[in-house]
């Protein structure tokens, strides 16, 4: 690879939404803007992969969903979205229960046909604390008791992170709404949509005017890229940015199995979550109904859960109290790098959505 010196006023390492917003604005501004990325694809996570006419999310099932006006108006400025509401089910061993936990789950777990009923039943088994939860357990069973932890949160939960709940953070959990009306959308948010198309059309838009490098890591190039740009904005993961000098934060990973089937349909949802703690993953996506292909087969992927390792992607930081005193060392450093800017999942090591990494990239001054 061959790089031009002081070709570049910004190269943003990671083609990611995050990078992908920051480098939209850049080129907006006149900047020349170099992007990389070490996968041989745009989009970081938000990737599609279209197979036979159904767009599959590649790296799991993205929804768009955001309470910022602003957000919502510039996405859709860029791409055409289409009204989704998201509504998952949980399989428990074998029986179905709709999501998040509202009054459909209540009743499909109890038999209760009324707030007031769910209410008393909920009460009726709630760890009563007098102080904060300390972990996402005690979070879980003061929030909604013992049958709701058990069917639908531990299993779940464990399998995900690949620890006990007494060992993960309670605001994890918070991210779910309790509704005592009958409503299945999964999320609070204003606004909500899927783009047409899937992810790839918003990304090759944010991507416009920008040159763009794939297969291509910034740690094979450091010096001819560092040399050829005067400013880097820096998507990666923070720790292996220092070479890990600290020791390595913790991640989860994923691993996606695909099946292709002959049959319309399979679950009749875009996504099952599977509860229990027998069955080896965390949920199946059915990739069809986040657009409503109309096709004679479909696709499905398993999602499984694992612990990061060298040579694995990392999905999610795991946000515990080491961690986060191993991140604020690394975020000490990066506060303190002249040329270097960090942002998005992986270098701020926050458990961002879609909507949260696009509002941060609009914010961040060029
Ligand atoms: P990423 O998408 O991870 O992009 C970072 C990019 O940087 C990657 O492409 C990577 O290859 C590249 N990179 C890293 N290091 C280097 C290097 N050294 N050299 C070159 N390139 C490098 N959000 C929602 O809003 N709704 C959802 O429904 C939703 N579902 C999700 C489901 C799953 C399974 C996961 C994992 C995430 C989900 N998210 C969801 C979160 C969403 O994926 C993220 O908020 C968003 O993609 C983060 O964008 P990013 O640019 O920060 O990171
Ligand atoms: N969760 C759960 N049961 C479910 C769905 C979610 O216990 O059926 C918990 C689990 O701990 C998970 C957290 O809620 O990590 C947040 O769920 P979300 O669907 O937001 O996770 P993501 O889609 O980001 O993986």
């Amino acid at each position: 690879m061959n790089f031009d010196s002081n070709k570049y006023n910004l190269l943003v390492v990671g083609a990611g939404l995050f990078g992908a917003v920051v480098a939209y604005r850049a080129v907006k501004r006149g900047m020349r803007v170099l992007v990389i990325d070490r996968r041989n694809h745009t989009g970081g996570n938000c990737y599609c992969e279209n197979i036979d006419g159904i767009n599959v999310h590649r790296y799991g099932a993205h929804i768009f969903h955001t309470s910022e006006r602003r957000v919502w108006e510039f996405v859709t400025s860029l791409a055409e979205f289409r009204p989704y509401t998201h509504s998952p089910l949980a399989n428990y061993k074998g029986r179905i229960y709709p999501l998040p936990f509202n009054l459909n789950t209540f009743e499909a777990l109890w038999g209760v046909a009324t707030a007031e009923e769910a209410q008393a039943k909920i009460e009726e088994q709630r760890l009563k604390l007098e102080r904060e939860p300390r972990n996402l357990e005690e979070q879980a069973l003061s929030m909604v008791g013992r049958d709701i932890y058990t069917t639908l949160i531990e299993g779940y939960t464990e399998k995900q992170w690949g620890r006990p709940c007494r060992e993960l953070p309670a605001w994890i959990i918070r991210r779910l709404p309790l509704r005592f009306e009958r409503n299945n959308n999964y999320f609070n948010d204003t606004y909500q949509g899927m783009p047409v198309g899937g992810y790839n059309p918003l990304i090759e838009r944010l991507l416009e005017g920008c040159e763009v490098c794939l297969g291509c890591d910034f740690f094979d190039h450091r010096e001819e890229l560092e040399a050829a740009s005067d400013r880097t904005i820096y998507t990666g993961e923070i720790d292996r940015f220092y070479d890990y000098r600290f020791g390595a934060l913790e991640y989860r990973s994923l691993r996606f199995e695909d099946e292709r089937l002959a049959q319309g349909d399979f679950q009749g949802a875009s996504v099952v979550n599977y509860t229990d703690a027998e069955s080896p993953f965390t949920r199946i996506i059915e990739h069809k109904h986040f657009e409503g292909a109309k096709t004679s087969h479909t696709i499905i992927t398993r999602e499984y859960s694992c612990e990061w390792q060298p040579g694995r992607e990392a999905y999610y930081p795991i946000n515990n109290e080491r961690n986060a005193t191993l991140y604020a060392r690394y975020k000490a450093l990066a506060d303190a790098e002249p040329r270097t800017l960090f942002g998005g999942r992986l270098a701020e090591y926050r458990y961002y959505d879609m909507h949260q990494v696009v509002s941060r990239a609009l914010d961040i001054e060029l």
